[in-house]
């Protein structure tokens, strides 16, 4: 059994900075991680650890009781930031900038006249950061919710983590619903998130299982499992080594391993050695 890498994956740099930043904070337990940092379960033990009190994602109405809150890669709308700092709280912001492109995006299309369109998950953390400063949106997570609409120009943006593929097919919908509006589309996908799919799309034709590491919270990871079951290989989504189990490569050759944008190397690697111990085992079995 043969495994392959993914020439991209694992932790974007917006996630690392994030991270970092809160590496070099003093008096974590004065600090509140305004939402998931990473959809990672280690990382996340890890900051609560060190004494970061965290706000659940859907806990995020209520006020944190601390002096500063720490603002996720996911960034939040300008509203939220208004109400933070009117609340007296000193932000310490993590926002990616390529998730700032997206805000910037949104409010462009707005500014020209346009009902805009977000093509992602509604209730994403990331795309409530966007919508929450937005007048007239909606948000489509597949070509299914894509309705006729009642504006005349309809500008098209995603959730930077989309699959420029499931992109392309939405919006083949919208345009389709839409025959006579004014379409305009800025691709907003991140750059790490299509070198992470590219690498999977050319992985794929040479496997015959994947190995997704990644958060179950995950909606990246989730995304490239979704993949692998689509081009119809053996698909396992596993959060560290120790979910693997050696059972599930019976038959397989060719196993190729990718992770999602909230993964540690570490993690990735210790999946790694566990995936070449089954493969050495089932050699020395033959
Ligand atoms: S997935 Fe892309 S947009 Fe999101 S934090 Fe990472 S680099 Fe930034």
């Amino acid at each position: 059994m043969k495994i392959i890498r993914a020439d991209a994956m694992g932790m974007c740099f917006g996630v690392r900075d994030a991270l970092a930043l809160t590496e070099e904070l003093e008096a974590p337990e004065g600090v509140t991680i305004h939402g998931e940092l990473v959809h990672n379960e280690v990382v996340l033990g890890r900051l609560r650890e060190r004494g970061f009190r965290m706000a659940s994602e859907d806990d995020r109405d209520r006020l944190p009781d601390s002096e500063a809150v720490l603002i996720t890669a996911h960034g939040i709308s300008e509203r939220e930031r208004a109400r933070l700092v009117e609340a007296g709280k000193r932000l310490v912001d993590t926002t990616c900038p390529l998730v700032e492109r997206v805000h910037a995006a949104a409010q462009g299309l707005q500014d020209d006249g346009f009902h805009v369109i977000v093509i992602g998950q509604l209730g994403h953390v990331e795309v409530r950061g966007i919508v929450e400063d937005l007048e007239s949106w909606e948000v489509v997570g597949g070509p299914d919710d894509v309705t006729p609409l009642p504006y005349d120009r309809l500008g098209v943006i995603c959730q930077s983590t989309v699959p420029e593929s499931e992109a392309r097919v939405v919006f083949a919908a919208i345009e389709r619903e839409n025959p006579t509006a004014e379409l305009r589309y800025v691709d907003t996908v991140c750059k790490p998130t299509k070198e992470r799919q590219a690498a999977l799309e050319s992985l794929l034709p040479n496997i015959d299982t994947l190995v997704v590491v990644g958060g179950h919270n995950s909606n990246n990871t989730r995304k490239l499992v979704r993949r692998g079951t689509e081009a119809g290989l053996r698909t396992w989504h596993v959060q560290d080594a120790a979910e693997l189990e050696a059972s599930w490569f019976e038959g397989s050759e060719r196993v190729g391993l990718t992770a999602g944008t909230s993964t540690l190397q570490e993690t990735i690697d210790a999946v790694d050695r566990a995936l070449r111990a089954i493969a050495a085992e089932k050699s020395s079995a033959r």
